[in-house]
């Protein structure tokens, strides 16, 4: 039984529900020796597989499978954990889960074993929810990246940032107590080049988890074409590496309307506007409100048309879709079947109106030939987003994260406002500088409300 005062002992089943090989109950607390004896005899050596037989509370074998006890501090929640594998059928595991119920657990909450090795210190907040994001990855390179920011790339770079903030700090408070001479203690301390370091630092920091959280958080991008003029084509192209991921979305009343797929690693929901064409059919109405919905959120709008109609071969109802999307939305013009029009696939930059639009020349159903043009478009897409391919030193990142940057951004471009003034304000340049850090500490977790916390654990699966 745990001491009073310290968090209960929790229980969760680990493993994904239905029939496996092996399936996991696991439990964490303070105190685990009584639980240990109830359900299965014998503490175990610590961090040793033993192969024990899980009884009930009149002794009755349920299971055998192997014990592992993790006593406190040397574990995943830093609290003793005990995980008991079992076999992978629902109805026993539910049967070991209830053993350790009757034994003074309760049901973890989803997310509860990774926040209590966040309380414990053993994870920061982003590590902690790279847990879930790698868990959730919904592609290789996505789940690469949760990977890295999980080792704590991404946390040792704001730390760094939060440790060269901190000396700033100290240096300038130091240079508030002795007003008179304030002037010669900055330039002494060479703080104007040390701003503008972190600075920089922080824009490649910014750069990176922008493309991290697009990695995450994926792009929705909005194909709009007359029948015909290649759409499937171009879905199949993009989809070269992994046909398989060109499913309908489950969900959707028309299985045509979204479809994934993935472009450098970042995966892309492609909602097709094809739909939108039939519109006698009242039965489609619901679709095409739907269809709608999604392309009001969209970040990306993909038109294509035939390279054999010349630069603007937009047909009425592409115009009329066209005319219905925010007017900020990025787009692209595709001209495809540039084979047919014998151009080579290329891109471009074209005046349309006083605003400038990408234009690129592929061939859809080329593939991925090497003269398809797809890299191209691929390119084309990621910079209007302002996105980089994903690289090995992408981390996964969030829009928390991301903003939380911006964040500290915005204080550091007013802390160096404030230096440049004449004379320096020295006050509101040191206040910057602590806005900025707390706006930077708040992304690993050492300022951060307990409401935050609820929403990011209260995300993750049971049982983690
Ligand atoms: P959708 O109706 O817009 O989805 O168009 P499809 O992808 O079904 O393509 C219509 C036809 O055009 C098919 O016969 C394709 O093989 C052909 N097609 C698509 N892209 C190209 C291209 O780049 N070059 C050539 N020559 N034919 C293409």
């Amino acid at each position: 039984m745990p001491a009073s005062g310290a968090p209960p002992t929790i229980a969760a089943i680990a493993t994904p529900p239905g029939r496996g090989g092996v399936g996991i109950v696991r439990v964490s607390g303070t105190s685990l020796e009584a639980l240990i004896a109830g359900v299965g005899g014998a503490v175990p050596v610590p961090r040793m597989a033993t192969v024990t037989t899980f009884r009930d509370a009149a002794g009755a074998p349920l299971d055998q499978g192997l014990a592992l006890y993790f006593p406190a501090p040397n574990s995943y929640t830093g609290e003793s954990v005990l995980e008991l594998h079992g076999h992978g059928g629902p109805a026993v595991l539910r049967l070991i889960l209830a053993r350790c119920i009757e034994l003074g657990a309760r049901i973890a909450e989803p997310g509860e074993f990774t926040k209590r090795a966040f309380l414990n210190g053993k994870l920061d907040l982003v590590e902690a929810e790279s847990v879930a994001d790698l868990i959730d990855a919904s592609t290789s390179t996505a789940a690469r990246a949760a990977a890295r920011s999980l080792t704590g790339v991404f946390s040792q770079q704001i730390h760094a940032m939060v440790e060269a903030l901190i000396e700033l700090r100290m240096y300038t408070e130091a240079t508030l107590d002795f007003p008179d001479e304030d002037i010669e203690f900055l330039r002494a301390g060479d703080v104007v080049a040390k701003l503008s370091a972190i600075r920089e630092t922080l824009a490649q920091v910014l750069a990176r988890a922008a493309t991290g959280a697009l990695l995450r958080e994926g792009l929705t991008v909005v194909l709009v074409g007359r029948p015909n003029v290649g759409k499937s084509s171009l879905l199949n192209a993009l989809a070269r590496e992994e046909a398989a991921i060109v499913t309908p979305v489950a969900g959707t009343t028309r299985d045509t309307v979204e479809r994934r797929v993935e472009i450098a690693g970042i995966p892309l929901t492609i909602v097709d506007t094809a739909g939108l064409r039939d519109t006698a059919d009242p039965v489609e109405a619901i679709g095409i409100e739907r269809t709608w919905a999604a392309i009001e959120r969209a970040d990306l709008v993909l038109l294509l048309v035939d390279a054999r109609a010349g630069a603007d071969a937009l047909d009425a109802e592409d115009q009329d879709i066209l005319a219905r999307l925010p007017p900020g939305m990025a787009r692209v013009v595709v001209h495809n079947k540039a084979d047919l029009a014998r151009i080579v696939p290329m891109s471009a930059l074209r005046e349309h109106g006083g605003s400038a639009r990408r234009h690129v020349w592929i061939s859809a159903n080329l593939g991925d030939t090497g003269s398809a043009g797809i890299d191209l478009l691929e390119k084309e897409v990621l910079a209007v987003v302002g996105a980089q391919a994903a690289t090995e030193d992408t981390f996964l990142a969030r829009e928390r994260h991301v903003h939380a940057l911006r964040e500290a951004s915005g204080h550091l471009a007013a802390a160096s406002t404030q230096l440049a003034s004449a004379p320096p304000a020295i006050e509101l340049f040191a206040e910057e500088l602590r806005d900025a850090q707390r706006a930077l500490s708040a992304i690993t977790g050492e300022f951060t409300a307990d409401d935050l916390l609820g929403v990011i654990f209260g995300r993750f699966c049971i049982g983690k």
